[in-house]
């Protein structure tokens, strides 16, 4: 099992550092939150139970099969409760190379208040690389409930609002720019929240959006989500 460690030496200080880097955003306090990413086809690195992530070290990762069982744990250590949707995600979209579930503060407000509005065509980065950030029903944190509630729109997008919860991205990027990507959504949440105060949010228009689609061609882009052919499909 020490191989694992040698062999994705590289990848798992990725994973630590992208766990500090939520820490510091403020994306996830105490040990809330959780990240993996896929190595191989059936192996994934994932971060364990029970860690803060401002703490994380390479010694803490694990890693996991499709199936969601330990392939590797280091000694009292064990992969997050939350392994059932990762490894979900992970088997019902097969470009996904990254997940990151956190709960950065104003898009949680979102999740609070069941809105959908994030889903919608509000700011164009967001709708290039990332997508509309769908509802996930809420079920309890570690219920096989939570990870089956993914299923109707994990195909749709790779952002997802956990309702009374937090968000999830997935990514077919490295897990630094998942982090980032998370980022940018929690920009777009807080300018939502003052669009709203100021009185009007503006949507964009399916001409705007069309010409959105043409931006993700010539930039060697994907649509958001899982074989996808058109935003307008999305949006
Ligand atoms: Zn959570």
């Amino acid at each position: 099992m020490m191989n694992i460690k040698r062999k994705y030496k590289k990848e798992i200080k990725l994973l630590t550092d992208a766990c500090r880097r939520l820490g510091e955003l403020g994306y996830v306090t105490s040990s809330g939150g959780n990240l993996s990413i896929r190595v191989e086809d059936n192996l994934i690195l994932i971060t364990p139970t029970k860690t803060p992530k401002r703490f994380m070290t390479v010694d803490d990762i694990c890693a996991i099969d499709l199936e969601g069982n330990t392939v590797y744990a280091p000694e009292g250590k064990k992969p997050t409760g939350e392994t059932p949707f990762h490894a979900r995600i992970m088997r019902m979209r097969p470009d996904v190379k990254t997940i990151v579930h956190a709960h950065p503060p104003v898009i949680t407000g979102f999740a609070v208040a069941h809105s959908d509005i994030l889903a919608k065509a509000i700011l164009p980065e967001p709708i290039i690389e990332v997508g509309p950030m769908l509802n996930v029903k809420y079920a309890t944190p570690l219920s096989d409930e939570l990870s089956e509630n993914f299923d109707s729109v994990i195909t749709k997008s790779n952002a997802f609002l956990m309702e009374n919860h937090g968000c999830l991205l997935c990514s077919f990027t490295d897990v630094m720019n998942t982090v980032e990507q998370m980022q940018m959504m929690e920009a777009m949440a807080q300018s939502v929240v003052v669009a709203k105060i100021l009185g009007n949010v503006e949507l964009l228009s399916d001409k705007h959006i069309g010409e959105l689609e043409d931006v993700i061609k010539v930039r060697n882009l994907k649509i958001p989500g899982y074989e996808q052919n058109s935003l307008h499909d999305i949006y």
